[in-house]
């Protein structure tokens, strides 16, 4: 940590700010310039220092406090520069896995024949991960929120059936154990990113994090969001990345920000998967979008796939159908093969 203080700052000002430091547990290096004082905070800083740099800056001879190492020690590279899989039985998902990881299914679990119908289909086109919501976060209290535990039932059957892991969402902290009884993989979406409540609660499981980026959230603050489920124990995190608000709602629903994906790649070493049916919320979009995503480096992705999209109780619009989904397989091996990975 960097702290500069006003030209001006004298013995006593360095004083209080050598204190505070000390008490801490580091040494200050201070070198007086004309316009500036800067002063280096020396030795290691762990988590419960973390409020000092706020503490600095209410100072009011303190014109600025710098990080030189990252807020989020549990999510950023230097904790594991090789990258890191997380492994959900045979599926193992990450940089250093030439195969990609792909969860498809329909936005909503419908009804027992509708995942059934849908498991086979994307099993069959090469998907690895059955997606299905059965508690669904929805803008509007009257629309269909999800069959809850039924959905979940019918989820556990189509794995029984086709093998495929399966990633459904959690919304809250009371539903973690119910949801976790079912599933594979915890899915949290991009409305509950900085629900810390229930990301602390899924900190304390032991089960994979499908952790979708907030739909107006910046990467810092996805990180350290992030950095709230590895502060728990629980170190098997994969982010997703699934759109950011844009100003044009009228040709897509988000902007698919392709850039996160290379520029998380450096700052974190947890899986990076890419969700362009959500990022584009327009089916037409959505193989374009997925090529980019895997030719940008991410290392699977998610997609709504329904077998009747004009009756979906959610998200029809940007549903594929079976067969769009596999074509959107078929196309996606050659721009695979280029990035050195298979699906
Ligand atoms: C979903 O995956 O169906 C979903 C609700 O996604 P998001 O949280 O990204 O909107
Ligand atoms: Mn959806």
């Amino acid at each position: 940590m960097v702290i500069i203080l006003d030209g001006k700052a004298g013995d006593e000002q360095i004083g209080a700010v050598e204190r505070i430091l000390a008490e801490a547990g580091l040494s200050a290096d201070v070198s007086r310039g004309v316009e500036k004082v800067v002063i280096g905070a020396i030795g290691a800083t762990d988590d419960e220092r973390i409020a000092l740099p706020e503490q600095l800056e209410a100072l009011p001879f303190v014109e600025r406090v710098m990080l030189v190492s990252k807020p989020y020690k549990r999510v950023a590279r230097e904790r594991n520069p090789n990258g890191t899989t997380v492994r959900v039985g045979d599926v193992h998902i990450g940089e250093n896995e030439p195969q990609l990881c792909v969860m498809a299914g329909p936005c909503s679990v419908e009804n027992r024949e509708q995942i059934l119908v849908t498991a086979r289909a994307v099993k069959s086109a090469g998907a690895t991960v059955l997606r299905g919501g059965a508690f669904k976060p929805r803008t509007l209290p009257y629309d269909f929120q999800g069959l809850g535990r039924p959905g979940l039932e019918y989820l556990a059957e189509a794995r029984r059936e086709t093998g495929l892991p399966i990633v459904t969402e959690v919304l809250a902290p009371e539903d973690v154990e119910l949801v976790g009884e079912y599933s594979d993989i915890y899915q949290v979406g991009t409305r509950n990113m900085q629900n810390y409540a229930l990301l602390r609660a899924l900190g304390e499981t032991r089960k994979p994090v499908l952790f979708k980026r907030g739909m107006a959230a910046t990467i810092d603050e996805y990180l350290k969001a992030a950095e709230y489920i590895l502060s728990g124990g629980n170190e098997d995190v994969i982010l997703c990345e699934r759109g950011i608000r844009g100003f044009d709602a009228e040709h897509y629903r988000n902007v698919f920000d392709l850039n996160a994906i290379p520029a998380l790649r450096r700052l974190t070493h947890l899986p990076i998967l890419a969700d362009p049916s959500h990022g584009t919320g327009i089916r037409e979009l959505v193989p374009a979008m997925a090529r980019a995503a895997i030719a940008a480096g991410a290392d699977g992705l998610m997609l709504e796939v329904h077998p009747e999209p004009a009756k979906a109780m959610s998200d029809g619009r940007q549903a594929l159908t079976p067969d769009d989904f596999t074509d959107l397989m078929d196309g996606l091996k050659r721009i695979a093969a280029a990035v050195e990975r298979i699906v």
